[in-house]
């Protein structure tokens, strides 16, 4: 290693050029090979279809920011281990720097990729740019790790208090010896045969689209935050969880942006809090995550292990396709399956029915969420799922099971979310919109059941066969 070696920064979730630790201190050595490896061997999970299709836009984004900045982004599919071996060949890298993941299998191979460039006289160094506090940092009073959000979320909140961004990287040095780069058009991230990303069309992945979502968020929509974030029928969110999952803008970023808007009076305090409040579930999952790597595939509660699922499919393939009879399931799910994101409490709505009204595995439901999600999170959609299920760290009880009619009438009171993902039901009164069941023919156009299915199963003693299978497997 020579002092003028370049150094290697292996990008991963943290898509962008402004907080980032690691490019930043590798902009400050010297000559930098910036570079994204499209590992679907040992990264943990492959990633799923809409995950897919978010990340070739988002490294289509880097590379121009890249390209403009000074150094062009190499793009390389195989292995971790076997890539960055043959860039650092190729370049004569001296130096290997990256920003931290929390996820059991990528935290391991990491920690293998790292000994053996060290042990080779390679400098190694890691960073936090995905999460406002480590993992290891918030403890308990007896020194492990929280499994109840409160607690969490005052010692987090309290240990975040005043973190600040990174300072925006500008221009980065190239390399004279660049690290050859394969063509994103032929690494099969966006669909074809068929294209069914045709709904996706509101996003706008990259460094630039997230900080757009979150000033207009901050401008506009987070001055109802508290009191609209619950309705999917109005646009009450921020709409950023992609982002922060790709790590196309840091939750410093988004931290500090919420506190001057707080500071400067555009957005209430509370407001602020409430919204501050929901990166703490972020946080905290990832938290969970890293103390329980088997988080996506075994429940928290080891009561649930021997919980008697049904395996009967064709409820799960109603669920998955928008077709179960309840107006705010199937509005959820086909948003889902439309524009790859699903409104949070819709999301709690859906995962409860398949959970409690279907009596199927969590992971079922997981599993899709995984595939069908622009946001699919390690993190955040093991620990949800889990915390519906009733299963994970400060979960809600088993026993309470969500009604979807009341949900719907509550959070969709006007039925216009439904109205949006289920035309079909267009012309059914408020009243009915969450219970078309009971409507006239008349107004549905056509008989009950002929172009919108009646309920797959009877709520009430659906409820009864969940709470009985629970009282079973305690
Ligand atoms: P906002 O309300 O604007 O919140 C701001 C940010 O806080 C979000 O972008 C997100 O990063 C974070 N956040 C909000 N709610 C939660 C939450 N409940 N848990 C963790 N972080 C949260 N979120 C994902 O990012 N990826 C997933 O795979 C995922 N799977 C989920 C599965 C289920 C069954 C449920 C119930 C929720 C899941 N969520 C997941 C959490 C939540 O639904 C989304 O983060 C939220 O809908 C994103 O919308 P937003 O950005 O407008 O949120």
């Amino acid at each position: 290693m020579t002092k003028s070696s370049p150094s290697v920064v292996w990008f991963r979730n943290d898509l962008r050029l402004s907080d980032n630790p690691a490019l930043l201190a590798a902009v400050a050595k010297g000559p930098v090979i910036p570079l994204f490896i499209l590992d679907d061997e040992t990264a943990g999970r492959p990633r799923g279809a809409a995950s897919r299709w978010w990340l070739d836009k988002s490294l289509r984004s880097l590379g121009r920011d890249l390209a403009a900045a000074g150094a062009p982004l190499a793009l390389r599919r195989g292995g971790a281990r076997e890539v960055l071996n043959q860039v650092i060949e190729e370049t004569r890298a001296g130096a290997i720097l990256w920003n931290r993941l929390y996820d059991g299998p990528t935290v391991e191979r990491d920690r293998d990729i790292e000994v053996g460039l060290a042990h080779r006289g390679l400098e190694c160094r890691s960073f936090n740019a995905g999460l406002l506090n480590e993992p290891w940092d918030i403890k308990t009073g007896a020194g492990g790790p929280y499994k109840v959000f409160t607690p969490y979320w005052r010692a987090a909140r309290a240990a975040a208090e005043g973190c600040a961004p990174n300072p925006d990287v500008k221009t980065i040095p190239p390399s004279s010896r660049g690290a050859r780069s394969e063509d994103i058009d032929g690494c099969g991230l966006h669909p074809d045969q068929p294209d069914w990303s045709g709904g996706f069309g509101d996003w706008n992945p990259g460094e630039a689209g997230a900080r757009n979502r979150l000033n207009s968020f901050l401008d506009d929509t987070a001055k109802d935050y508290a009191e609209h974030r619950d309705r999917p029928d109005r646009a009450g969110t921020s709409r950023l969880s992609p982002h922060l999952h790709f790590g196309e803008i840091g939750p410093r970023q988004v931290w500090a942006a919420a506190q001057s808007a707080a500071a400067r009076g555009d957005v209430s305090e509370r407001q602020v809090e409430a919204f501050l409040r929901e990166l703490g579930w972020r946080e905290f999952n990832h938290h969970l995550l890293f103390h329980f790597p088997h988080l996506a595939s075994e429940p928290l509660d080891q009561r649930f292990k021997a919980f008697p699922w049904r395996t009967e499919r064709s409820g799960l393939e109603a669920w998955r396709r928008g077709k179960t009879g309840f107006p705010i399931v199937d509005a959820g799910m086909r948003e889902l399956w439309t524009t790859g994101w699903m409104h949070n409490r819709v999301r709690m709505i859906a995962a409860s029915f398949l959970v409690k009204d279907l009596l199927i595995d969590w992971r079922e439901g997981e599993a899709w969420f995984w595939d069908t999600l622009v946001d699919a999170d390690p993190a955040n959609n093991a620990a949800n799922w889990q915390w519906v299920a009733g299963s994970g760290a400060d979960a809600a009880p088993f026993f309470r099971v969500f009604n979807p009619v009341l949900q719907g009438e509550k959070f969709d009171p006007q039925g216009g979310y439904v109205r949006r993902w289920v035309p079909e039901l267009a012309n059914v009164p408020n009243a009915l919109i969450h219970q078309p069941w009971r409507a006239e023919a008349d107004l549905l156009g056509a008989q009950p059941g002929a172009i919108y299915p009646g309920p797959i199963v009877d709520h009430t003693l659906a409820r009864h066969r969940a709470l009985a299978a629970y009282e079973t497997s305690k």
